[in-house]
């Protein structure tokens, strides 16, 4: 990086702001699921929308390269700085600045990590209902446009916006979207914000929705023979209309590493793991029909879960599942397919999948949020093996051609980061030109996280 950025870099934050010490960059240099390492020049704290825009506006005349990056659970290089320059490191922004319980709403600075979030909002009544594995930054999940295991009856974290602080590649502090249950004024920039990966601006605030816990919960699971009969049954359950809040499906390999590895007693079978979200009488018939739709569909196992520290106990344990799946498989790379397809085709989009998974040889685990149509599939292989990684990347393809074909997408909610750019163009087609404009427009200068999310113009 040019000394002379440095110098500005200096008089613009504190000295205990910024960082080029070796472990800083090399922290800075990786992401999740995502082997290839690049370190940017600096690491830079900011604590302030003041200090964002002190240095994008920086950024922006010096044409230097910024990454945001907050708690970098994202799964696909999404915060690797490919073009060196700033990684604008926003864990210090990280305050709940306003819990408005009679409106439903929270506003908090970006760092905010959404069960920090739902332990503030402990005693409301009201919790965030988007809950990824990791435990994400709020301004991460809006970035990646993030979902989870809740995702079937709440919504995305799109749905979850009412408006954004960001400011924007240039410099310009703005704000977008505004505290009313609903609007139709202007585009719809908040919608715009989320998803982009970084690469249209910095979100320095969010204000979100909140939703009632719910009175009662009830957990149900049915464990089968094969994936295929689990996936017969979840397309019953969702189309039976049943107030699912939860639809998780767990092949046999994904049970037994979290047996493994967290010590859960659970069925050495596929099993889909479902909850009920209502009040006592509706959790109640919802769970007893979900119990005689797997009879129906000759289910080894199905039993009902009351006991809301057992429910705990297995969220948490799904939530550590890839955790689990890393640490049964030392020293060795992944990557982890994250296609969404209408229900109704995700019986033969994953038996296609399993199937490509198949031939690699590798060792493979299957994990979805099935009620939404996404699953994802781990795949593990030598980082050292440069032939069974071209045989992982390949069955990659193909999965994400079953997906495409079946009208779905390549992405259900990791976002596309570094890898899942191939795939924009076969997705998208001429609205990647569109996308192109919109990042043109906004970031004339290319220095929002350059690379990611947008296949290079005309690829
Ligand atoms: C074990 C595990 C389980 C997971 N499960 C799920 C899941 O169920 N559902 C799901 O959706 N994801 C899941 N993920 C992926 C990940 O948790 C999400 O992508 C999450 O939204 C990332 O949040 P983060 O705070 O870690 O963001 P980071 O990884 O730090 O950043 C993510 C992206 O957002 C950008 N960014 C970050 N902060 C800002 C900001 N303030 N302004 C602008 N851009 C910003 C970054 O540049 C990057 O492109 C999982 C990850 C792991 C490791």
């Amino acid at each position: 990086m040019d000394p002379n950025v440095l110098e500005r870099l200096r008089d613009a934050l504190r000295a205990d702001q910024l960082d080029t010490s070796p472990s800083a960059l090399d922290l800075h240099a990786r992401g999740e699921s995502w082997d290839a390492v690049h370190p940017p020049a600096i690491v830079a704290y900011p604590e302030s929308t003041e200090d964002v825009r002190r240095v994008m506006a920086l950024a922006h005349e010096t044409r230097t390269p910024v990454t945001p990056v907050a708690v970098n659970s994202s799964l696909g290089g999404h915060t690797v700085p490919v073009s060196g320059g700033i990684s604008l490191d926003l864990t210090r922004m990280d305050r709940i600045l306003e819990i408005v319980a009679e409106d439903f709403l929270a506003v908090v600075q970006p760092a905010v990590t959404y069960p920090r979030l739902n332990e503030a909002l402990r005693a409301t009544g009201l919790f965030f209902p988007v809950d990824p594995g990791a435990e994400a930054s709020l301004g991460g999940m809006a970035s990646t446009n993030a979902s989870g295991t809740l995702a079937v009856r709440y919504g995305v974290t799109r749905d979850l916006l009412l408006g954004l602080e960001v400011v924007t590649p240039t410099g310009q502090v703005i704000r977008t979207g505004g505290r009313a249950p609903k609007s139709s004024s202007g585009y719809a920039l908040t919608q715009l914000f989320c998803g982009a990966e970084g690469t249209l601006g910095v979100i320095t605030e969010l204000t979100v929705r909140l939703v009632p816990r719910p009175e009662a919960i009830m957990g149900a699971r049915a464990a089968f023979a094969d994936v295929r009969s689990c996936v017969g049954y979840v397309t019953d359950v969702i189309q039976s209309g049943l107030p699912v809040a939860r639809c998780e499906l767990l092949d046999a390999a994904a049970i037994g590493a979290i047996r493994q590895h967290l010590g859960l007693e659970l069925p050495d079978l596929p099993t889909v793991f479902l909850e009920f979200h209502g009040d006592d009488a509706s959790v109640r018939s919802a769970s007893e029909l979900a119990l005689d739709l797997a009879a129906e569909h000759a289910a080894s196992e199905a039993s009902r879960a009351t006991d809301p520290e057992a429910l705990s106990a297995l969220w948490r344990a799904r939530h550590q599942a890839y955790y689990a799946m890393v640490a049964v498989n030392p020293g060795l790379a992944n990557v982890i397919t994250d296609v969404a397809v209408p229900v109704s085709r995700l019986a033969e989009v994953i038996e296609g999948s399993l199937a490509a998974a198949e031939r690699t040889g590798a060792p493979t685990y299957l994990i979805g949020h099935v009620g939404d149509g996404n699953f994802h599939l781990t795949l593990f292989f030598p980082v050292d093996d440069a032939a069974a990684r071209a045989r992982v990347e390949a069955a990659y393809d193909e999965m994400v051609g079953l997906a495409l074909a079946a009208g779905g997408t390549c992405t259900g909610e990791h976002g596309v980061g570094l890898r899942k750019l191939p795939y924009v163009r076969a997705e998208h087609g001429d609205g990647v030109d569109v996308m192109w404009a919109i990042k043109d427009a906004l970031d004339p200068g290319g220095i929002m996280n350059p690379g990611k999310k947008l296949p290079a113009r005309g690829g």
